[in-house]
């Protein structure tokens, strides 16, 4: 194993933290990157992954783990990259793929974040987990605090979705819904947890959640025969999604596993009821304003201020990507497109993205031959009113 430190992801100059105690943000207030000894990876071989397990912790050189540490694992990550012929062709498109993350534990991509921030905490000697959440972080959080046998919060807005707050219940959290967006939520748990010790999992206000995330650029490498594709196009929020991918192919890239210098373009999606970053991006600034009055059906994209804006924005732009944002409207249909042409249950969020792709085929920003890859984050189970309310023919 090769976990080391922590350290600053601004840099701010702090110096490296011990990642065998607990560490939320940098003094500075930016999030912490995990570090470890890249030099050291170089003489690990991408054969020794042949016989491992098909989980994200067969990456366990990468992920934040001590001798003797324990993961706390439900079969996450290591799900399929789909190869999309119909979707490719209605679109002209030669090589789409699809990114099936519902396939994870609790349906969504979160589940791996919960599985490497929960494996930590447990390490450190947490009794309790808290988050606040749009709905999907917590329902992972869950289970893997059952897993773990730790006593789990769950903080969201009062009008998530009902499924969220059931799954949250069935695998044995403690769930309070709050009045607001889920940054009112993080100010609630904060209050509730400070004075009793909680260990707060908060969307980039610990490490670990993104190193679970990171482990779709290790997949997409695995999956390629060790190369990236062209462009991933991916819904943000939070944006560890996207913020951990970028660190992943830096890490990949330093052990020698994939050739510098063919990264995607990182394409960020949002809502139009909810875009930061896009607004941020297009006015060229570092960091994103605040949304007031955020709303959209994709609960995942329902953010309207994030710790992380100056990484994601870094990233797209260090990638050549872009940021643009979608209607509801367009989600939906492009959730009804991913089950239709190639059974495939997406979230909105997921379908966002095809509703992406969309506009940047029309605007000639994605070429036919280019290799595509869509991220269906989460299923299409847990949003069932958004499709019943909204289509049902007469
Ligand atoms: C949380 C979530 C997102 C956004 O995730 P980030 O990577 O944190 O921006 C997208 N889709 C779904 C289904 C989600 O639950």
């Amino acid at each position: 194993m090769s976990f080391t430190h922590l350290e600053c992801s601004r840099p701010c100059g702090a110096p490296a933290l011990d990642p065998r105690t607990r560490h939320h943000l940098c003094r500075c207030g930016a999030p912490l990157f995990a570090r470890y000894d890249l030099a050291a990876l170089r003489s690990w071989t991408r054969e020794s992954l042949r016989d491992r397990e098909p989980t994200l912790w067969r990456y366990r050189e990468l992920l934040p783990v001590f001798p003797g540490d324990t993961p706390i694992s439900l079969g996450e990550g290591y799900t399929p990259l789909l190869h999309a012929p119909r979707l490719g062709a209605e679109l002209g498109l030669s090589a789409l793929f699809v990114k099936d993350e519902s396939l994870n534990p609790t349906n969504s991509f979160k589940a791996r974040g919960q599985s490497t921030a929960i494996t930590r905490a447990r390490a450190l000697g947490a009794t309790t987990v808290s988050v606040p959440t749009a709905g999907n972080a917590g329902c992972a959080m869950a289970a893997y605090a059952a897993a773990a046998g730790l006593d789990a919060r769950v903080f969201m807005p009062r009008d998530v979705k009902r499924a969220f707050v059931e799954e949250c219940t069935l695998l044995g959290a403690s769930v309070e819904l709050v009045d607001g967006l889920i940054t009112d939520a993080g100010r609630i748990a904060a209050q509730r947890g400070a004075p009793l010790g909680w260990y707060d999992v908060s969307t980039l206000k610990e490490p670990y959640r993104l190193e679970g995330k990171k482990t779709m650029a290790f997949e997409l490498a695995e999956q390629l025969g060790w190369r990236w594709p062209d462009v991933v196009i991916y819904p943000t929020g939070g944006g560890t999604g996207l913020i951990g991918m970028w660190k992943g192919f830096q890490e990949l890239e330093d052990i020698g596993w994939v050739a510098p210098g063919q990264r995607p373009r990182m394409i960020s999606v949002q809502a139009d009821g909810c875009a930061p970053i896009v607004a941020a991006f297009a006015d060229g600034r570092d960091t994103a304003a605040p949304v007031t009055d955020a709303h959209t059906i994709a609960d995942g994209l329902r953010v309207p201020s994030a710790v992380g804006d100056f990484l994601m924005l870094r990233a797209i732009r260090d990638s050549g990507g872009t940021a643009l944002s979608v209607s509801d409207e367009a989600m939906i249909d492009g959730m009804r497109r991913m089950g239709r042409l190639e059974g495939i249950s997406a979230a909105p969020e997921g379908g966002a993205t095809l509703a992406a792709l969309d506009a940047l085929v029309a605007s000639g920003q994605v070429d036919r031959d280019e290799l595509v890859v869509l991220f269906n984050t989460g299923g299409a189970l847990k949003y069932l009113e958004v499709l019943s309310t909204s289509s049902v023919s007469e």
